[in-house]
């Protein structure tokens, strides 16, 4: 059932905003950790400079582990949490260094998802968000990220009845149709962004009235802009 549903609301979604691109070329598993980490608690164009901040000041991630805190802090001090962040960062690298003996987490395209999974949300300031982006976006997985908007807008559709992000991810981990995950994911935050906001919903031209339960469904008038947004999918 939760099955069907999720295929009706990706079909919706698709003959609204279309088929989403994807990357020619996936970013390898350690950068999109990063640069996940990096997207936490900011705005797109923030994390994006922050990221691209870090490179130019580690052209190869092997220079991080030589680096101290502040210097890291310093580079990405535009994402906001800076410290936080900074700590999180060097202590992957260090992990996987120390792990592997060198910087990379490529091992992972061997392993299944909820052993990357379990092995990822095992590190400080990762957790299942951003491991279940690596999975998406770099190893290529069928798996939909959960952030405040596919949170909020699944609930509201009536697909879950969860108090938490990670809590929807884990409903919808084993039912999602093989393939959607990019799409699914990627639409929801568009129509998150553009429809289904926070507050004041524009339900009126939702693309997914005529199946959405959410009881205050508003009529607003709506005057969506769409923007390409998809910062993780420039990483
Ligand atoms: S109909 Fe309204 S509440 Fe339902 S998904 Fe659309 S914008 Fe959100």
């Amino acid at each position: 059932m939760l099955k069907t549903d999720l295929k009706k609301v990706n079909r919706l979604l698709i003959t609204r905003f279309g088929i989403p691109e994807r990357n020619f070329k996936m970013p390898d598993p350690l950068s999109m950790l990063l640069g996940t980490i990096l997207s936490q608690n900011t705005n797109d164009n923030n994390s994006f400079q922050a990221y691209k901040n870090l490179v130019n000041k580690f052209p190869k991630w092997d220079l991080i582990l030589s680096a101290k805190d502040l210097e890291i802090e310093k580079a990405i001090r535009v994402a906001g949490l800076g410290n936080q962040k900074a700590k999180a960062i060097k202590n992957v690298v260090t992990y996987v260094f120390e792990k592997k003996g060198i910087v990379s987490l490529d091992y992972l395209r061997e392993k299944k998802n909820e052993e990357i999974l379990d092995e990822l949300t095992s590190l400080d300031g990762v957790g299942v968000k951003t491991a279940s982006c690596v999975l998406l976006f770099s190893l290529d997985r069928n798996v939909c990220p959960v952030d405040t908007h596919v949170h909020r807008t699944l609930n509201r559709i009536g697909l879950v009845k969860t108090s938490a992000p990670d809590k929807t991810f884990r409903e919808i981990y084993q039912s999602l149709p093989d393939g959607i995950g990019h799409q699914i994911h990627t639409n929801l935050i568009k129509l998150g962004r553009m429809y289904c906001k926070p507050t004041n919903p524009v339900c009126k031209s939702c693309p997914l009235i005529s199946i959405c339960k959410f009881e205050s469904k508003t009529n607003l008038k709506a005057n969506p802009h769409e923007k390409n947004f998809m910062l993780l999918d420039h990483i």
